[in-house]
């Protein structure tokens, strides 16, 4: 079984890092044929768009994406592409795995968070006014389907991998309506179909000092839209950063995965950028092909290229942003020698 996938390479350092993963994914054996798009500044040149009607379609088509970071041009008239895509394919719970790495030492150890954010409303559903001259207003949005929806989606996830424990921070004590809408909808997805795994609820305050204090007393995190965006850069930082966290964004008819970080024009084109949290994300999608279609080839290769990364750490082979001295393309050959290590 061959799986096409659409590859969006993306802008700055994204050709690097998506031909760094091509390369080790390739070594390893995925099941993976890639079908090519373009989305971002690259696009807009081509395209006149950000994001194309073909690259949508391709997306809904092949139903799962590996996405480089894209910029979005600065200016009137450009809506963010994640925001975009986000909404043109109900893309509605994004999800952050946030572990520690062998190799990358950090203040905390045992850190095995999962970031679950609602990504469809909340205060980014765009609806904004200006009521008066000097007086703007933006508008939070919460429906019962999206938060019973999202709700569902973190604890089945928590069923499918074992995990103890889901937490809902919120804000219901001053958003009565609105998060006490989303936690009462995880408290009824909770009681009447996932009664096994633990739930707790924590305003957010309070949540994200217990978060920093220990991290390792949480377990799923869900949240909603701004929080969720927030705590998963909080937790990314607990770990090491944006470069090794990777992201999905999952929908139930297509799933796009990509990095957390940026384009980061400062380095692009030079052989500096870090591949890692884009592989981390290679792998969440190798792991969701063989869940959704039931590829233990693709499980395979996943694992492969887990031990393989978490080897090449643990030997101090690394990009200059995490302390090392590799190149993109030296990390990436320094991965594949691993993989037949
Ligand atoms: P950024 O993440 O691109 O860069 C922030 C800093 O981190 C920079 O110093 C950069 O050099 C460094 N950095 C980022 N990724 C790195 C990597 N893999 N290896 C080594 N160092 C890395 O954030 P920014 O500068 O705020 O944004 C730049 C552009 O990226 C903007 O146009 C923004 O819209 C876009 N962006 C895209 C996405 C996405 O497509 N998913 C996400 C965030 C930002």
């Amino acid at each position: 079984m061959t799986h096409q996938v659409v590859l969006i390479p993306g802008d700055g350092i994204g050709p690097e890092v998506t031909a760094a993963v091509r390369r080790i994914l390739a070594a390893a054996g995925a099941p993976v044929e890639w079908v090519e798009h373009r989305a971002g500044l690259a696009a807009l040149e081509h395209d006149r768009d950000v994001l194309p009607r073909g690259t949508l379609e391709a997306i809904g088509r092949y139903q799962v994406a590996l996405k480089g970071p894209c910029t979005t041009p600065i200016g009137e008239g450009f809506t963010s592409i994640n925001v975009r895509l986000r909404k043109e394919l109900d893309l509605y719970a994004a999800v952050r795995p946030v572990r520690n790495l062998d190799g990358v030492p950090t203040r905390f150890q045992g850190v095995d968070v999962v970031i679950v954010r609602e990504n469809t409303e909340g205060l980014y559903s765009g609806i904004e006014a200006e009521l008066a001259p000097g007086v703007v207003t933006t508008t939070k949005v919460a429906t019962e389907k999206a938060c019973t929806r999202i709700a569902r989606w973190a604890f089945r996830y928590a069923s499918q991998r074992g995990r103890k424990q889901v937490t809902v921070f919120h804000k219901a004590n001053i958003m009565k309506l609105t998060d006490g809408m989303f936690m009462r909808c995880a408290r009824a997805v909770h009681g009447r179909e996932f009664a096994e795994i633990g739930y707790q609820e924590m305003i957010i305050d309070a949540g994200c000092m217990a978060l920093v204090q220990d991290p390792t007393r949480f377990d799923v995190l869900l949240l909603e839209n701004l929080y969720g965006d927030v705590l998963s850069d909080l937790a990314a930082g607990l770990v090491g950063g944006l470069g090794v966290v990777p992201g999905a964004n999952i929908g139930d008819h297509g799933a796009v995965f990509e990095a957390v970080h940026g384009s980061a024009p400062d380095i692009a084109g030079r052989n500096l950028a870090n591949p890692l949290a884009l592989l981390m994300s290679g792998v969440m999608m190798l792991n969701h092909l063989a869940e959704t279609r039931a590829d233990e080839a693709s499980a395979a290769a996943a694992q492969r290229i887990k031990d393989a990364y978490n080897r090449a750490l643990a030997r101090g082979e690394k990009t200059r942003d995490l302390g090392g001295t590799l190149g993109t393309a030296e990390f990436a050959e320094a991965v594949v020698a691993q993989l037949t290590a």
